[in-house]
């Protein structure tokens, strides 16, 4: 609250530069809020001292018998207990707003994000072979039709719109890849988790996701579990990073244990309110996929070299898939709550006829540690004078955390069939071709239905 309190022009500036949905003045309100929140502490510190003063007072009377002066300091006493219990459910209440006005405020922003919106990205490097031309024959949902790999119209009786089976070889698919991202992470040291696809709505929000927004109509992009009155609210995960992240939540780890990686797998579920157009088609933009999801919990000093092993493991990932991908550097409107910095990594699909979207990758810095108290200690050194005065180089620093996509897997699906579809002479599809490296994760020798 401090920090924020502290710097209200900058932090106005970078709700600003994010377009961050917060109501005018939401920078004023909380360093506001946090001026009356110390000064109730104080009134109730002092409060809070006067009371352990007059009790040693009327122990002290009680001794000497002046019925006068014993009445005197028990009234006071009675008086003062009535104050501090006041006071304490006010700095409660002060505190649960101070709480849900911070919780809305977005992370900083690391100095060379681009500004603005998502087209002034700045494409960093592009990988892989030369980008094949634009084709509607190579359209992800017109292969999948003719060969048999998705199901849509049952998703929609059995769900609705943009629920899906996957079928045959896409089935086999899924499986292959969810394996291959699993390996290449804990080749890297990453230890497995399976994540809770359920998770409180309280811990995503203290992740930067609103489980509600503020818009008019309201919007939700998670969606929530009707639970009985008095139980905590709980919604389906958007991503396994909610979960990862809670996994760590108030413990402290000794800086020396640290970075800490996981590689969880689960299902995101998400509302996708207000989407529309292409991207609704066939695998693009779904309600439920299965991801890999990297995550990393390191320190201050060992979150930029963090940000770099992993956005590393994420090009090997795609590089071994074969298709063309690039690797952007999302600007300021595109971070959402709680990233500092965030890569994309887009591959070409051409029946689409354009990039899209298949992995990010966060700098949480320590804006989910605050929120969800996931800390770090120091190893005991002697400090220098000069450490003795900084603020951070006491207590137990928050940590910082990383999150980026390993697989999600309908849109390497749909990069996979896009880039790999083969053709005879005629034109027609004859099948698609996938790439060596998923061989070893295939289950069974090869597709029996000698498509893919
Ligand atoms: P995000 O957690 O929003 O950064 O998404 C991580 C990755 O999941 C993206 O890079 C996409 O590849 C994929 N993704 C996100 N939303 C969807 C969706 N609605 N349907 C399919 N894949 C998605």
């Amino acid at each position: 609250y401090r920090a924020i309190a502290e710097n209200v022009v900058k932090k106005s500036n970078n709700v600003i530069n994010r377009k961050a949905p917060l109501p005018a003045g939401a920078i004023d309100h909380v360093s506001r809020t946090y001026t009356e929140y110390k000064r109730l502490q104080n009134t109730l510190n002092a409060k809070r001292n006067t009371r352990s003063i007059v009790g040693e007072r009327i122990r002290k009377t009680a001794g000497q018998g002046d019925a006068e002066a014993k009445a005197a300091a028990l009234a006071e006493a009675t008086q003062l207990k009535a104050d501090v219990s006041e006071l304490e459910a006010t700095l409660a209440e002060v505190e649960s707003e101070l709480l849900t006005l911070a919780l809305a405020i977005p992370n900083d922003t690391h100095p060379n994000s681009p500004l603005g919106p998502e087209s002034a990205a700045a494409c960093v490097a592009t990988h892989g072979p030369t980008p094949i031309p634009s084709d509607s024959e190579r359209d992800h949902v017109s292969i999948c039709k003719k060969l048999g790999l998705l199901d849509l119209e049952s998703g929609s009786t059995v769900t609705g719109s943009s629920w899906y089976y996957l079928l045959n070889e896409a089935a086999l698919l899924e499986i292959a890849l969810t394996n291959y991202a699993m390996s290449i992470a804990l080749k890297h040291g990453y230890t497995p988790v399976l994540t809770p696809d359920v998770v409180r709505s309280d811990i995503a929000s203290r992740c930067g996701f609103q489980p509600r927004d503020n818009s008019d109509p309201p919007m939700t992009q998670m969606y929530h579990i009707n639970t009985p009155p008095a139980s905590p609210e709980l919604v389906l995960a958007g991503t396994s990073e909610i979960p990862l992240a809670g996994m760590f939540a108030n413990k402290v780890f000794p800086s020396t244990t640290l970075p800490l990686k996981v590689v969880g797998m689960g299902h995101s579920f998400r509302a996708e309110a207000g989407a529309r157009g292409a991207d609704t088609r066939g695998l693009y933009r779904v309600h439920q996929f299965t991801k890999v999801e990297l995550f990393a919990v390191t320190t201050e000093e060992g979150s930029e070299t963090m940000m770099k092993e992993m956005v590393d493991i994420q090009k090997s990932i795609l590089e071994g898939l074969g298709f063309p991908f690039r690797v952007l550097d999302m600007p300021t409107e595109e971070l959402g709550a709680s990233a500092y910095q965030k890569y994309d990594m887009e591959a070409w699909m051409p029946g689409r006829g354009s990039w899209g979207e298949v992995s990010s990758l966060s700098n949480c810095t320590d804006y989910q540690a605050r929120r969800l108290h996931i800390r770090y200690r120091r190893p005991i050194i002697k400090p220098t004078d000069a450490e003795c005065l900084s603020p951070t180089s006491t207590g137990l620093p928050f940590a910082h955390t990383l999150n980026g996509t390993a697989a999600a897997i309908p849109r390497l699906i749909v990069a996979l069939l896009e880039n790999g579809a083969t053709f005879d002479e005629q034109g027609e599809l004859t099948g698609i071709r996938l790439p060596e490296i998923l061989k070893p994760f295939w289950i069974g020798q090869e597709s029996e239905r000698g498509v893919i």
